[in-house]
């Protein structure tokens, strides 16, 4: 069976190596060079009678295969030309990310609850942080068992942090260069803690980018196109922004899904257009909730946004918030 993966993010990755039965544990990418074409823009899909699909790239060149899978994110040209329309639209917040090295100075300063988990911090203006940790010192995050072939820890310790803010409030964001993105960080986040703002100054500027959150309607139908051989995943399918930490998640789970199914064909137990079908029924099931839940960080934002309401709630934040009481 011959599976053509529009794009090579969080999703497509998960997928192609959930179909070579590769633990997703593992990181994503190993292994994948043969299978990855770099640089190829899909532009649009032929379906045959025969039942198998040709894809078309913006470089001429194209791809016949069985099965094509849209897994080119939240603006997804695949899940657009299989719906009819967009999947998802912006949410009007989007920001500034990047990684900052996780220096023994920074490491002092840190407040126990980023030990935990992540933090996503929403502070006056609606204006949000969230920071996350990738650090050696508690020991490797993925079984070195499984890390034969590729290092438990692919990078040195790092903080990865995403200030996010209505978009009219960072009107050249698409413009803006790494160094201006770190300066525009640090404007927003004037009158946070030194912590926070030390973290950001500190950024790799190879690392940072601006970026602009998408959602789809979670009441709506998330697959509304008949199911064949075409399908998406991921973000083409549940576009959300990552405030509840479950977008990454919910694709990893969609191409785990697909995978599950598809093998079934693959060993004639069910045709591959009935295969789709079972994995369809998935995302319907446990990405509507998802979304809804990573919408309401962005409900707060948008509350906090509002001065009169944004000083209400900083008064009670302060007093009664651990996450702003974590970085005071
Ligand atoms: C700043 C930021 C922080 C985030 N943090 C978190 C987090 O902490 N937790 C979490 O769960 N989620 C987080 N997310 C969301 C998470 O990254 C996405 O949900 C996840 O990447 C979706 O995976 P995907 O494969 O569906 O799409 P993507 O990872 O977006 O991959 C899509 C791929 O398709 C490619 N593509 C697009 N169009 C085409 C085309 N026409 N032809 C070929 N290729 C194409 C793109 O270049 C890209 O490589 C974050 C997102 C951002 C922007």
């Amino acid at each position: 069976m011959r599976v053509i993966v529009i794009g090579a993010g969080i999703g497509g990755l998960a997928l192609a190596q959930a179909l070579r039965s590769v633990p997703l544990r593992v990181l994503l990418a190993h292994g994948l060079d043969d299978a990855i074409r770099w640089g190829s823009e899909y532009v649009g899909h032929e379906t045959h009678p025969d039942g198998t699909v040709t894809a078309t790239f913006a470089d001429g060149s194209a791809d016949h295969g069985d099965l094509l899978v849209g897994a080119d994110g939240a603006t997804s040209r695949v899940a657009t030309a299989l719906a009819g329309r967009p999947t998802s639209s912006p949410v009007g917040i989007g920001g500034i990310a990047g990684r900052s090295p996780l220096t023994p100075e920074i490491r002092a300063l840190l407040p126990d609850l980023l030990r935990i988990g992540s933090i996503l911090a929403v502070g006056p203006g609606g204006t949000s942080i969230f920071i996350t940790l990738q650090d050696t010192v508690p020991g490797p995050a993925l079984d070195p068992a499984l890390c034969v072939d590729v290092p438990a820890f692919p990078e040195p310790p790092v903080v990865y942090w995403g200030v996010n803010v209505a978009l009219d409030r960072l009107p050249n964001a698409r413009k803006m260069g790494a160094e201006a993105a770190v300066r525009a960080a640090g404007d927003l986040l004037r009158g946070w803690s030194p912590v926070v703002r030390k973290i950001v100054s500190g950024a790799d500027p190879s690392s940072v980018g601006t970026f602009q959150y998408h959602t789809c309607d979670p009441d709506a139908h998330l697959t509304p196109w008949p199911s064949g051989t075409v399908t998406a995943l991921g973000d083409a399918v549940h576009a959300m922004p990552p405030t509840g930490g479950r977008a990454a998640a919910t694709a990893i789970r969609d191409a785990d899904l697909l995978a599950t199914h598809l093998a079934d064909a693959a060993k004639g137990l069910t045709t591959i257009p009935l295969a789709v079908h079972e994995y369809e029924r998935g995302p319907a099931a446990y990405a509507a909730d998802a979304v809804r839940v990573s919408l309401k960080p962005i409900v707060w934002q948008r509350r906090l946004a509002n001065p009169a309401l944004g000083q209400l709630v900083r008064v009670a934040t302060a007093i009664a918030s651990p996450l702003t009481a974590a970085f005071r």
